[in-house]
């Protein structure tokens, strides 16, 4: 799909410059981990290209101490490797399980408020208040 990418995030993220990414982006990306480690695992490789395809070009020096900061967090554990150079694998954790969940509870507010095809306009106008 040649979708065109989320225009904030075409560039490549430097969260500690652009301040979109700081501080709307990274929660988006950190959901999206979270949703796919329940589901399977990820790679932190795997991982950067599910968000490629996502539209959004981190870099490696953005995701994985992203990565690092939810193990921290114990939202998520990185499986031991025989090999230090082996890709470790993350999955998620019951702290990060219920987090995910309270945050699918608030995207589905958010949602329903923002993010909502409107069937038509909306037809009860409110009187614009004065308080
Ligand atoms: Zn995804």
């Amino acid at each position: 799909m040649k979708g065109s990418p989320v225009p904030s995030a075409r560039k490549e993220g430097r969260p500690e410059r652009d301040p979109v990414i700081r501080e709307f982006l990274l929660a988006f990306w950190k959901i999206h981990i979270l949703h796919h480690a329940e589901e399977q695992g990820v790679y932190g490789h795997w991982m950067l290209e599910e968000l490629h395809h996502h539209g959004y070009r981190l870099s490696p020096g953005t995701l994985y101490p992203l990565l690092g900061r939810m193990v921290r967090h114990g939202w998520l554990r990185a499986a031991k490797t025989e090999n230090v150079r082996d890709a470790r694998v993350y999955r998620i954790t019951p702290a990060g399980s219920n987090v995910l969940k309270r945050l699918r509870a608030s995207l589905r507010e958010l949602q329903g408020e923002v993010g909502g095809v409107r069937t038509a306009p909306s037809k009860k106008s409110r009187p614009a208040r004065r308080s």
